[in-house]
């Protein structure tokens, strides 16, 4: 019996994500429109001290309704250099952070990007025991990989590059199981540039691929985490799922969804 982990949720081969920071209103409310234009979802790094403080800023009040169906994430409360700051900073940085943005979400918030891409193993120590799970750099790959570690979370690239020629890439690509393409950016980027249209395009010729996977980051380390707990037994005949995701896993190049619990294959 052969067991080959390459399914997403809905038996999807691919997944995409995309991941925005700075919470700056004149970008993210113009993207999140069109991400729910095109029934997407996104993965929004806030920053909460700075949106009480700071009129360019989406609100606090504004948040909870312009980010539903997206992540509300983490990005440091007041959006510091934060490799080198004492750990005490830290702390209070990610744990205000959390908490406010989780009164905010109304839901446990687990994710983060570094504030200026900044990051050392000194602050990923202090992220776990603030209960991060991933956070992302600014590290783009050009690949479609998943992280190893999480918390060195690098994406494939910044919307700065050929979004339609690396979905062609990604879409042809044979022998890589459950590609990931990762997009980061600032939505005020495309303000700047004027070049909304860039992501337009991308989104009309993404979504017509109906083996995609549209999620936002916490719901694919959600997902691969709980394919990386699977327990298989030595004759793959039998799995444990000990997480509440069922898993779609290829059994004899069939799907067969791991519900949580004991499964047998035969
Ligand atoms: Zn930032």
């Amino acid at each position: 019996m052969e067991i080959l982990f390459s399914y997403y949720p809905g038996r999807k081969r691919r997944a995409i994500t995309f991941s925005y920071d700075d919470a700056r209103k004149n970008g993210d409310v113009q993207l999140v429109e069109m991400f729910n234009r095109y029934n997407v979802k996104g993965t929004f790094h806030l920053g909460s001290e700075r949106m009480k403080t700071q009129e360019d800023k989406v609100s606090l009040e504004e948040a909870k309704e312009l980010y539903k169906g997206h992540e509300i994430s983490c990005h440091g409360a007041h959006h510091y250099f934060m490799e080198n700051v004492p750990f005490g900073t830290m702390v209070n940085e990610i744990m205000s952070d959390r908490s406010t943005l989780e009164k905010t979400a109304g839901y446990t918030v687990r994710g983060m990007s570094y504030p200026f891409g900044s990051y050392s193993d000194r602050l990923i120590g202090v992220l776990k025991k603030c209960g991060i799970e991933y956070s992302r750099t600014t590290e783009g790959t050009m690949k479609f990989g998943i992280p190893e570690d999480f918390m060195k979370w690098h994406p494939t690239c910044h919307h700065r590059f050929d979004l339609e020629e690396l979905l062609e890439q990604f879409v042809t690509r044979k022998y890589l199981d459950m590609p990931l393409f990762y997009i980061w950016g600032h939505s005020w980027e495309f303000v700047r540039d004027n070049n909304f249209d860039k992501m337009e395009n991308f989104l009309k010729k993404a979504t017509q691929y109906d083996d995609i996977w549209f999620a936002t980051n916490i719901e694919i380390y959600d997902y691969i985490t709980a394919v990386r707990s699977l327990k298989i037994s030595v004759d793959n005949t039998m799995i444990y799922n000990p997480t509440c995701t069922t898993v779609t896993v290829e059994v004899d190049g069939e799907p067969i969804d791991v519900k949580p619990g004991n499964n047998k294959l035969i």
